[in-house]
């Protein structure tokens, strides 16, 4: 079965997404925390924010070249008026370069609006679930004005959330499928990439008619591998680990595990909705963002705590090796190297960390680097 080409074109240039046109306004968002659902409940297309390749040529008139590729090439979309297509701009209180790059935005007398979404940093505290609903409460009446002033509805909240929970489903299918042999990563990479770049329900409608027609053996197949890191926005790499016959079991990068979580986390709004039966959907949604996996751009301190869990549980996955991937440049995911590292060694469980830029030429070095490794696992 063929995958969808629209899930391949916006996978291999994500910006293509900006000009995409439709009958609903696109809001772009730039951190995976922010809550897509209400975005979506005002009637408009979330369309994440992921940069692009170079040249920089704008951008890197007023940034250091040694900041990361995913900030530089959103700042040239910004300078040459490729996301004057956007209604707004989302950024979530990531990384010092995104808040950064928000300010920079917001003070730019151009462009569209640009609007912050902030959570407790300390998600455990008593105060956290207060603070957050009435920070999604205020951004989602930011977001109703925007797209035209009626302020989003219970019903349209819902409708938002139980697509998630579908899309949840769907993304476990894959990775199924993907388990199986039925689907080469690169496949499953290109669909949960597309996800989260296009209309959510033409994202459903396409997965459903493309895992009916899919035939899914019964046995596992390929080398069973780890993942851990940032947003990967080379699908160099993901060719590369399909190239190599890798099995991705394991998944916590920025653009797809720590997203579309390989297994079921229990936190689907269906199932919080059976629990916390008193709140209503943006009580919901506060809890369930309080709950999800979190990234070292949002976890304050050392990652030594949560390495030997995340270790551990890649090898309950059947995993044979962690691979770390960082996109060059990038700090929060370059400081949680050393503690994975760390872990890796003292469970004696193999680890290569690679770090990749977003580029438009096909990377032979990377394709050795994973080939060499994969096949040293296998
Ligand atoms: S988290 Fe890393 S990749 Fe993402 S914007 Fe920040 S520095 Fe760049």
């Amino acid at each position: 079965m063929a995958l969808p080409q629209i899930w391949r074109d916006l996978a291999t240039d994500p910006a293509s997404a900006l000009t995409v046109t439709g009958d609903t306004p696109k809001i772009g968002y730039a951190h995976l925390h922010v809550p897509v659902e209400v975005i979506e409940a005002a009637g408009a297309t979330p369309v994440r924010l992921l940069g692009g390749a170079p040249p920089y040529v704008k951008a890197d008139a007023h940034m250091q070249a040694y900041t990361c590729s995913l900030s530089r090439g959103l700042l040239e979309h910004w300078l040459t008026g490729s996301m004057d297509s956007l209604k707004a701009v989302v950024f979530g209180h990531a990384c010092d370069t995104l808040q950064r790059i928000e300010a920079v935005l917001r003070a730019s007398a151009r462009g569209p609006e640009v609007l912050a979404y902030y959570m407790p940093v300390n998600r455990a505290s008593a105060g956290a679930f207060d603070f957050l609903k009435t920070r999604i409460a205020s951004f989602a009446a930011d977001i109703a004005k925007l797209t035209g002033g009626a302020e989003i509805s219970e019903d349209a909240l819902n409708q938002s959330m139980q697509r998630s929970d579908r899309m949840q489903q769907i993304a476990r299918q894959l990775w199924e499928a993907h388990g199986k042999g039925a689907m080469p990563f690169v496949d499953l990479y290109d669909a949960l990439l597309a996800a989260q770049l296009m209309d959510r329900e033409q994202w459903l409608v396409l997965a459903d008619t493309y895992l009916a027609e899919l035939a899914i053996p019964q046995k596992d197949s390929g080398v069973p591998v780890a993942l851990y890191g940032g947003p990967v926005i080379n699908r160099d790499v993901a060719q590369a680990l399909t190239q190599a016959d890798a099995r991705v079991v394991f998944d916590m990068t920025g653009t797809a595990g720590l997203v579309f979580p390989p297994a079921d986390t229990g936190l689907g709004f269906a199932a919080l909705r059976k629990v916390h039966s008193q709140d209503d959907g943006l009580g919901i949604l506060s809890r369930r963002m309080l709950a999800w996996p979190t990234d070292p751009t949002t976890l304050p301190g050392s990652g030594d705590d949560e390495m030997p869990q995340y270790v551990s549980r890649a090898q309950q996955q059947g995993a044979k090796g962690m691979l770390a991937l960082r996109l060059k440049f990038c700090e929060p995911w370059g400081f949680d190297e050393p503690p994975l590292m760390r872990a890796c060694k003292e469970a004696e469980f193999p680890c290569n960390a690679l770090e990749y830029e977003i580029s438009n030429a096909p990377s032979g070095q990377m394709e050795t680097r994973i080939g060499a490794f994969i096949e040293m696992l296998s």
